[in-house]
């Protein structure tokens, strides 16, 4: 069983003002054979897959499925020789007169043929009509080293395509590019650079802050045991209280009109509120 060549064709955008093709033009014939050609590719995929389930064991033993297989690839095969049949009388009038043809890889590179040896059946390609008839020196420049050397031996390699779809696929990814650098940049300048901790945002540093008074609290306010234990808890509660002064010291530093006393007053009276709730005995003008 043979597969016929597959051709892949899809149709690009074909109408710019600034064109006026002629009756039967090569880039008019060349648009309606890509809309024949579209569906093309589906079929032989259909067909591929269906040999390869033929193959199987278990439907080698089953008749009925053997059967459903090949009633799939004879509509396949139909629907291929439809398509061939409307193709015939375009392709006839090409093949009296060739002209040029240019077909593109997406992402990849420009061929004059479907059936350039560097492609496979299963290699995506896009027809473009729009070039066809065009001189192939014209076209092969101004592709650069997007142009095959396979189909164009001649292809300058050393330079970028300058084809309005390369250009269009450098800016995007300029501009990728840039949005990511952007973010970065942005992450970079909303990180909190606290001695050898980074915190990555703003909100991160200031809950640590609240961490920090949270114990400070729990250690000034608590009972002790006697003197020394007393002693104990207050170096504890003085270490919690630096740490969290240092944090939002150095929010003060890379945050223009950040209120470092501020923050630390109302996060203090907030979680002062929450022991006191749960039966701690806080004197009401304690502070930070
Ligand atoms: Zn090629």
């Amino acid at each position: 069983m043979t597969i016929p060549a597959a051709r892949q064709l899809q149709t690009s955008k074909t109408s710019t003002a600034d064109q006026e093709p002629t009756v039967n033009s090569p880039r008019e014939i060349d648009t309606e054979l890509s809309e024949i050609y579209a569906p093309y590719a589906q079929h032989v995929a259909t067909i591929e897959t269906a040999q390869k389930k033929a193959k199987l064991s278990y439907v080698a033993k089953s008749p009925e499925r053997q059967e459903e297989l090949a009633r799939i690839i004879d509509a396949a095969r139909a629907a291929l020789a439809q398509l061939d049949e409307a193709a015939a009388p375009l392709e006839a009038i090409y093949r009296a007169n060739p002209w040029t043809r240019f077909f593109l890889v997406p992402g990849g590179h420009l061929h004059s043929s479907r059936r350039c040896g560097s492609l496979r059946w299963t290699t995506p390609v896009y027809w473009l009509p729009e070039y066809s008839g065009k001189t192939e020196a014209e076209i092969v420049a101004q592709a650069g080293e997007r142009a095959c050397t396979i189909c164009y031996p001649s292809a300058p390699v050393d330079r970028p395509s300058q084809l309005p779809v390369h250009v269009a696929e450098r800016e995007a990814a300029a501009a990728e590019r840039a949005a990511k650098a952007e973010q970065r940049r942005n992450a970079a300048a909303a990180a909190i650079a606290v001695g050898r901790t980074t915190y990555k945002t703003q909100r991160a540093a200031e809950n640590e802050v609240s961490r920090n008074i949270e114990t400070m609290i729990s250690r000034r306010y608590q009972d002790a045991a006697d003197t020394a234990h007393r002693a104990h808890l207050d170096n504890l509660a003085a270490e919690d209280e630096a740490a969290a002064r240092e944090i939002v010291d150095a929010l003060a530093a890379q945050i223009e009109g950040y209120d470092a006393a501020g923050i630390l007053a109302k996060k203090f009276a907030t979680k002062a509120k929450e022991f006191r709730k749960h039966g701690w005995k806080i004197p009401a003008d304690a502070t930070f």
